[in-house]
């Protein structure tokens, strides 16, 4: 075709993009602020621990994600989560209670109070909401499942999640396959059944039972292989100062680390680095207040702790996923993950991997503290939980100091602004986890979908 597309940002969005561009035969420049790719994803070897600094898993959840793995020739290192990590476990009175996977365990799970499980029964009664204002999920919540199911079962997916806080979360933006379950068939569990045939009929699987997987060296396997595949259409530690139409094209203004200025001319720009960043170049010159507003979403600060025990120092046997935990046991830390349960080859023989996360909308301040405070505090939870005995034998700490954008009630708003940018402005497009989904695997399918269009817009 011999079109060029200059591609902004280099994690999982802006490599998906640029994989599949070059595979139509586009000439392709993928422009990275930092020394190395993949952007939240990476992963860490150190003293026989591997850990991951961002996400640890991507869950199988559209077919898109599974054939980007194929096609990438990456399918012989996928590895999928140990069957043990179907067990999810919730704290209760500081306990640590299986979170309830059948419809019997529910009903004899100490999770949740006999008061809790009966109110279950109105929930296909409650009409759906009928929009007099954007609910928050936590609105959403208490309206069709009760205060004890906020309490026990949301708050601490929100925060295993989304770092975030169900109060400002916006059900429509943050959760929009939970408000269609009530738009389309009236309730959720009404929903859960008559969805999970239109599911099958669009071959997609629903989040509670997507497989999850990783690779034997760690989610980094993927960007490491796409910037073999990309090759020199990488250009890391440069950042764009200016992008411009001109006539019947782009003129994008980049700078390397030495500030040795060069401008690329492209058929069409892509935008896929964080809506954090936004407002570090200029669009034509000048700040646009779209670009400021957009920068403006809450992005909330997480430290992420990988933390190695012997294995005799941990009481618990870690058989499951990890253990969230409700804000309303007011424990330090937001819950951490079995990693060495979930994937073999993530500790040596005879100790275990924990990864940590404190901080999100939840308890920002603590993200923000030293790693030897981190630590005590992870420690003093876990001991709790899991019954540490001793300190670890090895520390890894990773600050996001914005780490997942958080799709609070209003959302609407900044994707209406994102539209309009592309509206106004004819082969400038955006992708990225601001934009349809904060999951790997949402952010991958809302990159296909991009590129899809650049392809349709430069033909
Ligand atoms: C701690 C943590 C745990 C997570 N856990 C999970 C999980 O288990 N499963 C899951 O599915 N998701 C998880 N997520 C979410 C998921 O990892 C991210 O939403 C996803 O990886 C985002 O990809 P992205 O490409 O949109 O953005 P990013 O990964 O943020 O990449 C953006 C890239 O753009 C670059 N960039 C930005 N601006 C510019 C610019 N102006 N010029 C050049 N380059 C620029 C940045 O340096 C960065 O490399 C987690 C996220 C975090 C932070």
């Amino acid at each position: 075709m011999n079109k060029s597309v200059v591609i902004i940002g280099g994690g999982i969005a802006g490599l998906t993009a640029a994989f599949r561009l070059q595979q139509s035969g586009v000439n392709v420049t993928l422009v990275e602020k930092s020394g190395r790719l993949g952007g939240a994803m990476y992963s860490k070897k150190e003293d026989g621990f591997l850990s991951e600094i961002g996400p640890n898993t991507i869950l199988e959840t559209s077919p898109l994600v599974t054939q980007l793995v194929k096609d990438i020739g990456l399918e012989d290192s996928k590895v999928y989560a140990n069957d043990t990590s179907s067990n999810r476990y919730i704290v209760r009175n500081k306990k640590m209670e299986a979170l309830p996977t059948s419809p019997l365990a529910f009903l004899t799970s100490p999770l949740f109070s006999w008061k809790a499980k009966l109110r279950l029964f109105r929930e296909p009664f409650i009409p759906a909401w009928d929009n007099r204002f954007e609910e928050s999920l936590s609105q959403f919540v208490l309206r069709r499942l009760g205060m004890e199911f906020l309490d026990y079962a949301i708050n601490p997916f929100v925060a295993g999640v989304y770092a975030g806080d169900p109060d400002s979360l916006s059900v429509v933006h943050g959760f929009s396959k939970l408000y269609q379950l009530e738009q389309t068939y009236g309730g959720l569990i009404k929903g859960q059944i008559k969805g999970a045939r239109e599911r099958k009929k669009r071959k997609e699987v629903s989040k509670q039972t997507a497989k999850m997987f990783s690779f034997t060296s760690g989610l980094r396997e993927v960007p490491d292989r796409l910037e073999t595949l990309l090759g020199t259409s990488i250009l890391k530690r440069t950042v764009v100062k200016d992008i411009s139409p001109l006539r019947n094209a782009w003129a994008v203004t980049i700078s390397d680390d030495k500030n040795k200025s060069k401008v690329l001319n492209a058929d069409a720009i892509l935008y896929a680095g964080r809506a954090a960043d936004l407002h570090t170049f200029t669009l034509n010159r000048k700040t646009h207040t779209y670009q400021t507003d957009l920068s403006k979403i809450y992005h909330p600060p997480v430290s992420v702790l990988t933390l190695g025990f012997n294995r005799e120092d941990i009481v618990h046997p870690l058989d499951g996923f990890g253990v969230l935990i409700p804000k309303v046991e007011n424990f330090q830390i937001l819950g951490t993950l079995f990693s060495s349960t979930l994937f073999e080859n993530r500790a040596p023989k005879d100790k275990v991997l924990l990864t940590v996360f404190i901080g999100g909308s939840r308890q920002p301040d603590n993200a923000m503290k030293s790693t030897s405070e981190l630590t005590e505090m992870a420690v003093k939870d876990l001991n709790i939980m899991l019954g540490v005995k001793k300190s670890p034998i090895y520390v890894s700490h990773t600050f996001w100091a914005q780490a997942i954008p958080q799709y609070q009630v209003g959302y609407g708003v900044h994707k209406e602004a994102i539209s309009s940018l592309e509206d106004q402005n004819p082969g400038l497009f955006f992708t990225g986890n601001y934009r349809n989904g904060i999951s790997v695997a949402d952010t991958i399918v809302n990159s296909e979908e991009i590129t899809d269009k650049i392809k349709t817009f430069i033909k």
